[in-house]
């Protein structure tokens, strides 16, 4: 591991002023090891460190910049916002222009509120279903993320729901045990929980393809079966598109499979690399969203005319031709990374559901959280920092999704190939801790 002396220093001093000196757990580094990269700009499919370094960025922001650092449109949208005022707490038209965006692109949503994160739209959108149906259990799935919500932070193993355990201290045993949590792809779980308890659960939110535990790809029909069960038994299905929504194709991954939800949340690309997301859905539902009707959801900057500005840019900027782009560079890495493994002998399997992959250093196939953590993370720090080293930025953990940009050309690609070799041998040669 190359020393980095500058962003060492900052690091020290950031953990005696943030709890483990970051404002988001993952950035720390704490599942690879060593000293997390402080950056100083991005442009275009580049990041810079402190210490002057240059990498291809495949994390993106964890995918909120679907065109790139610093694209041309996006900053010039947003600086013209910018100049013209930064929050007013009144509605803009930019603001109706964006949801109107939205809707023309998702097909099943009607009405669309916006929101500043993808916890508060998956926070807001569960208030809904409960409030619409009349009902308090929800239902999600092992190993998926929907942000950092109380009764969303359950995550794992059958004897955590059965006796109501949170996954974190903080959450309190009443919130969690409202959360029934089942494994991912698994239909007859699905039927099981709805058989005993069906006339109870408002909603089941479930990732549109999780991305959360490295990508687990639904297998054909398992989000059919949830639209499914969730119609005979009148609760609502939430599909959490903060991820995949509008980086997939332009309408996410419902605009690749098809199967309608009841609400869709969406964040990440939305927001154009600024706090932006929204949760939407049929009007007869979302209309119960006040002022319209009775469930409370507001925001001091929610709408914020600089976010919204660059959302904008950034959707409309985001091209039939980007979305081919994106599958065509996302293909490459793909190949690019399996053969370098396979070269050095190394188990692993990449999984992608459209543009989005990752890395799983086991043998596969994936197809729940219980099978994600089987694989030899160890492997993965050896990988993650080889490529580190050779200016290649991954995400610092091997459960989660690798996120390719507009930006991403031949150059780039080059670099990431040039890299490979090494970080294969790298993670050939690891062992266990
Ligand atoms: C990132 C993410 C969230 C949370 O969004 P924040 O903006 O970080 O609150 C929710 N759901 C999914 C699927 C995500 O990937």
């Amino acid at each position: 591991m190359s020393a980095a002396p500058a962003s060492r220093a900052l690091f020290e001093r950031a953990l005696a002023v943030i709890p483990g000196g970051v404002n988001s757990p993952v950035r720390a580094f704490g599942a690879v090891g060593g000293t997390p990269r402080f950056v100083t700009s991005g442009r275009g499919a580049y990041l810079t460190d402190a210490d002057g370094r240059e990498y291809v960025d495949l994390v993106c922001s964890w995918g909120a910049l679907l065109l790139g650092h610093a694209h041309p449109a996006v900053i010039e949208a947003a600086a013209a916002a910018m100049a013209l005022g930064t929050s007013f707490g009144a509605p803009t038209e930019d603001e109706v222009l964006l949801a109107a965006e939205i809707i023309a692109r998702v097909r099943p949503v009607e009405r669309v509120r916006l929101v500043n994160s993808g916890t508060e739209a998956t926070t807001a959108a569960i208030r809904l279903a409960r409030a619409h149906t009349g009902r308090d259990k929800i239902v999600k799935f092992a190993g998926c993320y929907h942000g950092h919500a109380d009764g969303l932070l359950v995550a794992a193993g059958s004897g955590v729901a059965t006796l109501a355990i949170p996954d974190t201290p903080g959450v309190t045993g009443a919130q969690a045990s409202d959360t029934i949590v089942l494994p991912y792809n698994d239909p007859a779980a699905l039927a099981a929980a709805f058989a005993g308890q069906g006339e109870r659960i408002a909603c089941v939110i479930a990732e549109a393809v999780p991305g959360n535990m490295g990508v687990v790809p639904p297998e054909p029909g398992f989000t059919a079966a949830l639209a499914t069960v969730c119609r005979d038994h009148g609760a609502l299905l939430v599909s959490d598109e903060v991820m995949t929504g509008f980086r997939l194709s332009p309408a996410g991954w419902f605009g690749l499979e098809g199967v309608r939800p009841d609400l869709v949340t969406f964040g990440k690309v939305m927001g154009g690399g600024f706090p932006a997301a929204g949760f939407g859905g049929p009007a007869a539902i979302m209309e119960r969203i006040a002022p319209a009707g009775p469930v409370y959801q507001a925001g001091t900057l929610s709408g914020n005319p600089v976010a919204t500005a660059a959302g904008l840019a950034t959707l409309r900027a985001a091209t039939p031709g980007v979305y081919a782009h994106l599958d065509r560079v996302s293909a490459d890495l793909r190949d690019l990374v399996s053969d370098a493994l396979t070269k050095e002998g190394v188990a692993h399997r990449v999984q992608n559901a459209g543009n989005l992959f990752s890395v799983f250093f086991t043998d596969g196939p994936v197809k729940d959280y219980t099978a994600a953590r089987r694989q030899e993370t160890w492997r993965y720090a050896a990988f993650f920092h080889a490529m580190l080293d050779r200016g290649v930025y991954l995400p610092p953990s091997a459960f989660e999704a690798w996120f390719v940009s507009a930006a991403l050309d031949d150059a780039a690609l080059e670099r990431v190939a040039a890299a490979l070799p090494d970080a294969a041998r790298a993670a050939a040669g690891a062992s266990p801790p």
